[in-house]
């Protein structure tokens, strides 16, 4: 294995990455799959979905070979905003109709109800996930009521990595209460920008102050780790303004910290159209200039760059799973939990078995609709072919910053590497020359500099590109 600490260190200057952004930033994926979920599809094979997912479970008649069924990871989508943040790219349901919260976890029951016998119940699970919408639109009584159904389903392994997304604008000390009742020991903190008319540009009012009394709150209940994400690329932003807020966030020193790239996609979200009107998204030039000072600030205070866009203390697990060569990537991000499949529940949330992903119906009525039928609300979904299985593989290794060890490979994959992507490796020559990776005889490692660039070194292995290549945001 290429082990991220013998990548190369030098830390990029600004020209040379400048001319480099020019030219490499196209759209392309973020490469949380892959196959990307582009590829799915209404027509998947509905028979062949099962039949993969009791192989996955081991319950699939005759046994497998090897029936032996991994540990299960969980997501939960919980869709409700009360206000829509004009850049938010989630699927959301913006509302302020309280009932909501209630009736939705009736759904929810009923999915854990229909999807639970499907499932081996001998998994533990080894990660939890409630992302959304807002988590916290739910009140207390109804995230108990949740976690009561959860807990009747599944066990959890002693060691299980529990997580909820946080919007401190929507927050108490009793929400912080009930999901540490729940079992929820991470937290991560949607901040995007400390800077007041940045906040007022994207339509999400937050004092820093309030930011503040939600990490104190999560940490008096005992979260082990607290997550801030940022997103560099808002309107009104510049490098400056983005400097204070990394100084600001660095100030309340979090676990760890997601620094995106703002995902302009008005063809898919219309809100942020809005943004186009009024001319105010930074330059690229100026985007660059922001996550190289993220990059510099965040390393200078301490912080791990991990795989493309996250920090975490060198004590974190995941800056310890960076440097043993152990990171894995799947829809939530980066994860240490490795080899586990992932179920979701709630209106959009996307399954991943080995073999297959399939994905919940994206509109509510659908998504009650299919429940109120006695069905899974599964709307589309693919099988991955060998071939697919195998590139996830490389894409993953670049996404987590590994570079491509050709032993580890040939052994993971069961073919010898070099011989078999000849053509892709071939196809690297122009990205070595500009300095994002160096070949060698036994594999590839990635630069510095390449690691601004992960995205479209993985490009060059994605196999489905060339068929769709449209509809991503840019990949700087
Ligand atoms: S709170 Fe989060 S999910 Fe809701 S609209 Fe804002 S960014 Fe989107």
């Amino acid at each position: 294995m290429v082990s991220p600490r013998n990548t190369v260190t030098v830390p990029p200057s600004v020209e040379p990455a400048l001319e480099l952004v020019r030219k490499y930033n196209v759209p392309g994926p973020r490469y949380t799959s892959y196959p990307t979920a582009p590829q799915f599809s209404e027509s998947i094979d509905r028979d062949a979905l099962r039949r993969e997912i009791a192989l996955d479970n081991g319950t699939a008649s005759p046994p497998a070979l090897s029936s032996v069924a991994g540990p299960l990871s969980l997501y939960f989508h919980l869709p409700f905003c009360e206000t829509l943040c004009w850049y938010c790219g989630c699927t959301t349901v913006i509302t302020r109709r309280r009932a909501s919260a209630g009736e939705y976890v009736g759904w929810l029951e009923k999915e854990l109800a229909l999807t639970a016998p499907l499932l081996n119940a001998a998994r533990p699970v080894t990660q939890l996930h409630f992302g959304g919408g807002t988590p916290t639109f739910l009140p207390p009584a109804e995230i108990d009521r949740l976690a009561a159904a959860i807990h009747r389903h599944f066990t959890f392994a002693p060691d299980s990595e529990n997580s909820v997304e946080i919007d401190p604008r929507r927050l108490t000390k009793e929400h912080v209460e009930a999901f540490s009742r729940l079992g929820c020991n991470r937290a991560s903190l949607g901040v995007q920008d400390t800077n007041p008319q940045v906040q007022l540009a994207v339509h999400r009012w937050q004092p820093l102050a309030q930011t503040a009394q939600a990490i104190t709150w999560l940490r008096d209940a005992g979260f082990q780790s607290v997550s801030v994400d940022l997103i560099y690329g808002l309107p009104l932003q510049t490098p400056a303004t983005f400097t204070t807020t990394l100084d600001e966030i660095i100030a309340l020193n979090p676990d760890r910290l997601a620094v995106f790239s703002y995902a302009h996609v008005p063809w898919i979200k219309p809100a942020q159209k809005i943004f186009d009107d009024r001319a105010q998204l930074p330059t690229t030039e100026a985007k660059l200039e922001m996550m190289m000072t993220a990059v510099a600030k965040l390393t200078a205070a301490g912080y791990v760059q991990i795989g493309m866009d996250h920090f975490a203390r060198p004590d974190d697990e995941l800056a310890i799973a960076f440097a043993e060569g152990t990171l894995h990537r799947n829809f939530q991000g980066y994860t240490t939990r490795a080899g586990a499949s992932l179920y979701g529940f709630g209106m959009s949330s996307i399954s991943q078995t080995d073999g297959s992903f399939y994905q919940n119906s994206k509109e509510l009525p659908d998504y009650v609709a299919a429940l109120e039928a006695g069905k899974l609300p599964v709307e589309r979904g693919y099988l991955l072919t060998t071939d697919d299985r195998r590139r996830r593989t490389i894409i993953s290794d670049i996404m987590c910053g590994r570079g491509l060890d050709f032993a580890s490979l040939s052994n993971r994959l069961g073919l010898d590497f070099a011989t078999a992507y000849a053509t892709e490796l071939a196809d690297l020559t122009e990205l070595e020359n500009d300095g994002l990776l160096v070949r060698h005889a036994l594999g590839i490692n990635i630069t510095a500099l390449g690691r601004l660039f992960l995205r479209i070194i993985a490009m060059r292995f994605d196999a489905h590109l060339t068929k769709r290549p449209g509809g991503f945001s840019k990949t700087v």
